[in-house]
């Protein structure tokens, strides 16, 4: 059995021998990648549904085909991503070559959350290969079957002289994080991600933090009730609420709650029927853990339940719950909920919800609802978030060409696409320079006077 150190320098020696850097290598690996998830989807549905009851339709959305989505997009494009890009040119450098070369940073780590613990994984290392680098994976040990599953397919069907897996839980990650990485992706919460700070801080590697935070979800003026709750409900109880770009409260008038709450009810009994815990399309919460702090939240909360309310414990559910009367300072709002609850807090004018946004940390991602294109673009251009999206919950972040990412506490860097590629890529400035206009170059050179300087 390799330590972690082991596996850090075997992994680093095979990097500078040069091997990954070919596109055709990387270009197996890829497709090898996509081979090991179609060969083995069965097996993928099976952990995930051990993990978080996660239904199939949603597990194959939000982890598979997202996945393969993200594969199919990169072979099509990387190789164009690795090319040179020439820059502009000055007369003192008209003879030479300019240009930015992309090369791979080397060793990267990268670190998952339990949430999505397929594609949080799957998709920084499409990036991670594509653009060249060795790979040591440490997927959440908090979803276990999937964690196994992934030790268990990566080396069977990626190259392991330079990819790696590494399980376990925050002692064994500390224990990895000694070892100097070229860099490190971490996805998980804001209080580790000081940890993973610290520890990179030794060795100066940088970092991608993709982090979570409260997702404001702004209803105002002129809208389609019907249409609002089916959306919010679908994208607040995907995966029961665990991701990190749900809505975690709903900021609207008076007025707009008293029309949108039937509508919830209907769109949830639409959905997952009169008794949300007998629907195959509901997940259940990751741990019993993660449950007792839910229920704590909903116990130190003075909101008024409107909708939902029900628990179990042994099959770690909590129903659909929608929360009026809450205020800025309760319990719900003191820190990101992830899970099915879903506070809605009153506001009249659009410049109050906008300033109650402005308090808050900014967060991963905004959603305004609005049929009216001056409201949307009013909250667009006076608020700041990872990502936003009118109209809707969560679909933004399935386009591989919008960067994925947060801002400030909701996280630093971003992946998806050409932006993965570019996170896990070193932009080396080149120019190669030949002995033309030597005259004009001497202008430099001592003694100076100020006629050379066109005085
Ligand atoms: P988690 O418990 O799975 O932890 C994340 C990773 O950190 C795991 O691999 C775990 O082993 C490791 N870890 C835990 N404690 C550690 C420690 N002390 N030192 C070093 N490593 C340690 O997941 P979590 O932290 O509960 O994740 C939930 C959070 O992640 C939420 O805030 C959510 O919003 C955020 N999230 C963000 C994204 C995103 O893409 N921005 C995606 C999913 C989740």
């Amino acid at each position: 059995m390799e330590t972690h150190s082991q596996v850090v320098e075997r992994l680093r020696s095979v990097f500078r021998s040069g091997v990954t850097l070919p596109e055709q290598f990387r270009r197996t690996q890829l497709t090898k990648l996509m081979s090991m998830i179609k060969d083995n989807e069965q097996q993928i549905l099976g952990a995930l549904h051990k993990d978080l009851a996660k239904p199939k339709f949603e597990a194959v959305l939000s982890e598979i085909d997202i996945v393969i989505n993200e594969l199919h997009y990169t072979l099509n494009n990387f190789k164009s991503w690795m090319q040179p890009e020439y820059v502009d040119k000055n007369l003192a450098t008209k003879f030479d070559d300019c240009f930015v070369k992309r090369e791979p940073l080397g060793v990267v780590l990268i670190i998952g959350a339990w949430n999505y613990p397929w594609q949080l994984l799957l998709l920084p290392m499409v990036a991670a290969v594509a653009a060249g680098n060795c790979v040591v994976i440490k997927p959440s040990e908090v979803s276990a079957a999937t964690d196994t599953l992934i030790a268990e397919l990566i080396p069977k069907y990626l190259s392991q002289d330079c990819y790696a897996v590494v399980s376990g839980g925050a002692e064994e990650t500390k224990s990895l994080l000694l070892n100097r990485f070229d860099h490190i992706f971490y996805t998980g919460s804001q209080a580790v991600a000081r940890s993973i700070l610290q520890a990179a801080s030794v060795h100066l590697t940088p970092v991608t933090l993709e982090l979570g935070g409260k997702c404001p979800c702004l209803i105002y003026g002129q809208v389609s009730i019907a249409g609002v709750a089916r959306r919010l409900v679908w994208s607040k109880f995907f995966n029961a609420g665990q991701s990190c770009v749900a809505p975690d409260y709903v900021l609207c008038s008076a007025a707009t709650r008293d029309a949108l709450l039937p509508e919830l009810r209907q769109a949830l009994e639409d959905f997952y029927g009169k008794e949300p815990q007998t629907s195959p399309d509901l997940s259940r919460i990751v741990s019993a853990r993660h449950w007792a702090r839910l229920m704590e939240l909903l116990k130190r909360s003075n909101g008024k339940v409107a909708v939902g309310g029900e628990s179990n414990e042994d099959d770690k559910y909590i129903a659909p719950t929608v929360l009026v009367d809450v205020s800025e300072d309760d319990a719900l709002m003191e820190e990101e909920i992830f899970g099915p609850i879903l506070p809605i807090l009153n506001f009249e004018s659009l410049q109050d919800g906008i300033d109650f946004i402005n308090r808050k940390e900014k967060a991963l991602a905004l959603y305004v609802f609005s049929n009216e294109s001056s409201v949307i673009n009013k909250v667009l251009e006076n608020t700041s978030s990872g990502g936003f999206c009118s109209n809707d919950g969560i679909i933004h972040m399935t386009l591989p060409g919008l960067p994925f990412g947060g801002v400030g506490a909701s996280g630093w860097g971003s992946y998806h696409g050409r932006w993965g590629f570019e996170t896990f890529t070193h932009r080396r400035a080149c120019m190669l320079r030949g002995w033309a206009l030597e005259r004009l170059n001497g202008l430099r050179y001592p003694p100076y006077n100020d006629n050379k300087l066109g005085w």
